[in-house]
């Protein structure tokens, strides 16, 4: 529902900003530039070439919902790290980890919060937190971290209540913090992985495409993220 009231809303502020500030031409590139750029694509090998590659890109985002989409952004209150935790590396196996270089974690929008080490492949961190963050979705579909259900919060190979390892690596956004008191980032690493890098490239595969192709609905999509 929020999400739909959130469509609606951007609709309303798009109809009014439309009438407000209506565009009466192109901005970044002249109506010629992109006349030229769609005869190229059907003219020329190496045009075509380019165009295939912009459009193996943007074709998996436009099988995507707009929800699925919009989803993907995370909100303010869920910070974005680079590391997880850059002295001591990975829970479970330590430096080993940066073998594998400065930024070595295996992560995946299709495996949604979830990191893995490719040193030991252990999966961090332990608590299923999509149902979690769902939770905690308010206005806009944006998390707030008040709203989320806390007994949501817990490793999931050690669900029982008495068991000693229900908190071992479960992370609500800030971090899990380990009985020396480290923290480890796992799902900022992960927002900032899906959010500064994943999400850009999809952007300019998208825009990219219709510039050369006249496609609405990858401008659409493009317009969803
Ligand atoms: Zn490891």
């Amino acid at each position: 529902m929020a999400f739909i009231i959130s469509c609606l809303a951007f609709l309303i502020m798009l109809i009014v900003a439309k009438k407000a500030l209506a565009k009466e031409d192109t901005s970044l590139y002249t109506r010629e530039q992109i006349a030229t750029a769609r005869h190229n694509v059907k003219t020329y090998d190496w045009a075509k070439t380019e165009l295939d590659q912009v459009l193996s890109k943007a074709d998996s985002w436009t099988e995507r919902s707009d929800e699925e989409l919009w989803n993907l952004i995370t909100g303010q209150e869920i910070p974005r790290g680079i590391h997880v935790n850059p002295n001591l590396g990975c829970p479970s196996c330590g430096r080993n980890v940066y073998k594998f270089g400065n930024y070595p974690w295996i992560v995946s929008i299709d495996r949604p919060w979830k990191l893995e080490c490719p040193a030991c492949q252990e999966i961090w961190p332990k608590n299923d937190f999509d149902p979690f963050h769902r939770s905690g979705l308010g206005d806009g579909g944006v998390f707030r971290r008040h709203l989320a259900d806390d007994s949501l919060l817990f490793n999931t190979d050690h669900p029982g209540i008495e068991d000693e390892l229900r908190g071992y690596a479960v992370d609500d956004g800030q971090g899990w913090v380990d009985n020396d008191g480290e923290r480890w980032w796992f799902i900022a690493f992960y927002s900032h992985y899906c959010t500064w890098t994943v999400l850009p490239e999809a952007a300019t595969a998208l825009a990219t495409a219709y510039l050369y192709t006249g496609d609405q609905r990858y401008a659409y999509k493009a317009a969803v993220i």
